[in-house]
């Protein structure tokens, strides 16, 4: 049976990297099997019968499970977007879902996929600044440094620094010193359709309805 993590991706018609190392690997089920899941194929409408509507509603899901948020997370940071005084919704949007710690730790390339950081981050494994922070959530603000725990640093998880998530580089609003597992935010995450592959404009027409 399909793991739901890989569902979403077969539902998405895309590999959405949800699950880390095994996402680069034959195991995916995407590779394997990259038709929706549920019925077969000729029993069903295809896919380019969507209506618009359900084209942004997969989009929105899509990028939504992208950054692992519940439908209520992710209204909130798209309501608090388009409510956002001055700049363009989605930028907004964009800022504010990269600048979560979580994220961050993902792209600093510390773990395969944003579950795993999620969870090193609830573990106690970062500081902000001079602080321990374990809530993924966090946004981390222009200056503010995320670094590896010192008490943390002889970690496997560290150590034995693994395979970082192919095709992934530190995006150029972070400044990373990987001798000492630390990073600062120096400039603000750009979207830009073609890097990030996700059309975050779709998703504000789709709660504009
Ligand atoms: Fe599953 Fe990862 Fe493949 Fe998606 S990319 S189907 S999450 S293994």
């Amino acid at each position: 049976m399909s793991d739901p993590k890989c569902k979403i991706c077969r539902r998405a018609g895309e590999k959405l990297f949800l699950k880390g190392a095994k996402c680069f690997t034959p195991k995916c089920a995407f590779e394997r099997r990259p038709t929706p899941p549920g019925r077969p194929l000729s029993e069903r409408k295809h896919r380019s019968n969507l209506t618009e509507y359900g084209i942004q509603l997969r989009e929105k899901q899509k990028i939504r499970n992208v950054y692992g948020l519940t439908e209520k997370q992710f209204y909130r940071y798209v309501k608090e977007a388009t409510d956002a005084k001055g700049g363009n919704p989605v930028d907004h949007l964009y800022a504010r879902l990269e600048r979560r710690l979580d994220n961050v730790v993902y792209r600093l390339g510390f773990a395969q996929s944003r579950v795993q950081a999620r969870q090193m981050v609830s573990h106690g494994h970062f500081m902000v600044g001079k602080r321990k922070l374990t809530i993924p959530s966090y946004e981390v603000g222009t200056n503010e440094a995320v670094s590896v725990r010192e008490g943390s640093k002889g970690s496997p998880l560290f150590t034995q620094s693994g395979e970082k998530p192919k095709g992934q580089s530190v995006p150029n609003w972070l400044t990373f010193d990987q001798a000492k597992l630390a990073a600062t935010v120096t400039g603000v995450p750009k979207y830009d359709r073609g890097e990030t592959g996700f059309n975050f404009q779709s998703v504000i027409e789709f709660y504009s309805r």
